[in-house]
């Protein structure tokens, strides 16, 4: 039960600290004040919805713009990751005017219907099955997956569009440039700018899902830049999560040409709570906070340093219990040698060491560092070496 949290540092009912390696949502800190005062001052005034003109909302767009590939800049304002999703599907089908949706295993995408539907995370329950509409193709893994044998990803996305016969009626590939939810997983350089061309070359819209690493945490802006190519832009992206530290807010951002399809079909777009003048407030203090003090910067430096201290403090464990390290700024992905040392090594560090992890994957054998950016080096000092103690009188290994 958590009461009260305070940067990387959060607080039981018994005000037990625990140090939250978790918690990508306050990127800057828990309960920063700068959100805190932002929200509570806009409340003070007035808090309606985007029928109305506020500062708060072009302000937001502004700031982005100033930081987002020239291409995008159509904003949509919405309350969740599963709801940004869900509206970038609706634009790519109105743009494209067909259906057929392409997605990787292991991906989430957010909890509508819709995205549920292209979350091939979730079709292990019994329950679930695919959809016609829907095309999932191998995710790029190249620690578990094929590319051990020089496997190319993007020969699959080809195959996958032929056999299927998707160069004539495809709507959207939608796409997480490190599958998060699915274990962290990193595609090999260049695979985004590829898999993008080759799904436009079939017509498809490209979705970039950024709810859960955009806004600066991999060292980038946006986590599609870490193929440095101009066909790794996506013709949307979704911004979540982070966005407004906590407060919900989620932004659909596309081109004018797809935007221009939506008004064409004369379908009016509104949402009772998205963009209201409060979350716009939130948000605008967030990525104001986040350029002011430089935590893309931060994120940059500050994974390179935790990168560097993990590896080298549990050299002596790589590969036999602990299978891989990877990440990519403020995102890495620890995955241990099976689930059982996996669930091990986080529930003693919680109980015996009052720190926060989380686990992802299939198996639930990748533990995915995330913290608030504000994260210190003696915070890295104390996580890492928790986990070489409890590694070191493992019992399991
Ligand atoms: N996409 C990704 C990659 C996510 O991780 C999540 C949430 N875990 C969502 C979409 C859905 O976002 P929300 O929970 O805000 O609806």
């Amino acid at each position: 039960m958590l009461i009260r949290g305070c940067k990387e540092f959060v607080y039981d009912e018994n005000e037990t600290e625990y140090l939250d390696s978790r918690n990508n949502v306050p990127i800057l800190g828990h309960a920063d004040d700068r959100i805190v005062q932002a929200v509570a001052q806009q409340m003070s005034l007035i808090n309606t919805n985007t029928r109305y003109l506020h500062p708060n909302s072009t302000e937001l767009c502004k700031e982005l713009v100033a930081i987002l590939p020239k291409n995008l800049k159509k904003f949509f304002i919405v309350n969740s990751g599963s709801e940004a999703n869900d509206l970038a599907l609706r634009l790519a089908r109105f743009h494209t005017g067909h259906k057929n949706v392409i997605a990787v295993t292991q991906a989430y995408h957010g909890n509508t219907t819709a995205v549920m539907e292209v979350s091939e995370h979730k079709f292990r329950a019994p329950h679930l099955v695919k959809e016609d509409w829907v095309t999932i193709v191998d995710n790029p893994d190249c620690v578990n997956g094929k590319l051990t044998n020089g496997h190319d990803y993007v020969e699959d996305l080809k195959t996958a569009i032929k056999e299927n016969g998707l160069d004539k009626n495809l709507a959207a590939f939608i796409f997480e440039s490190i599958i998060s939810v699915g274990g962290g997983v990193i595609p090999p350089k260049g695979y985004i700018a590829s898999a993008f061309k080759t799904v436009r070359e079939a017509g498809g819209v490209c979705i970039a899902d950024e709810t859960q690493i955009g806004l600066g945490r991999t060292g980038n802006w946006w986590a599609f830049e870490a193929d440095d190519h101009p066909d790794a832009v996506p013709d949307i992206l979704v911004i979540g999560k982070q966005l407004g530290n906590g407060f919900p807010i989620s932004l659909v951002v596309a081109t004018e040409e797809i935007v221009r399809s939506l008004e064409q079909s004369r379908i009016e777009f509104f949402s009772t709570f998205g963009g209201s003048t409060v979350s716009c407030a939130a948000a605008l203090a967030t990525v104001r906070a986040i350029k002011n003090d430089k935590l893309v910067e931060r994120a940059r430096d500050m994974g390179f340093f935790m990168m560097n201290l993990l590896k080298t403090e549990l050299e002596s464990f790589i590969p036999t219990t602990v299978k891989d390290i990877r990440g990519r700024g403020m995102y890495i992905a620890i995955q241990y040698a099976t689930g059982d040392l996996a669930k091990h090594v986080y529930d003693t560090l919680y109980t015996d060491y009052k720190i926060l992890a989380t686990l992802d994957g299939p198996l639930e054998d990748v533990m995915i560092f995330k913290p608030p950016l504000c994260w210190t080096e003696t915070s890295g000092h104390r996580y890492v070496a928790a986990i070489r103690d409890i590694l070191t009188h493992c019992p399991l290994k």
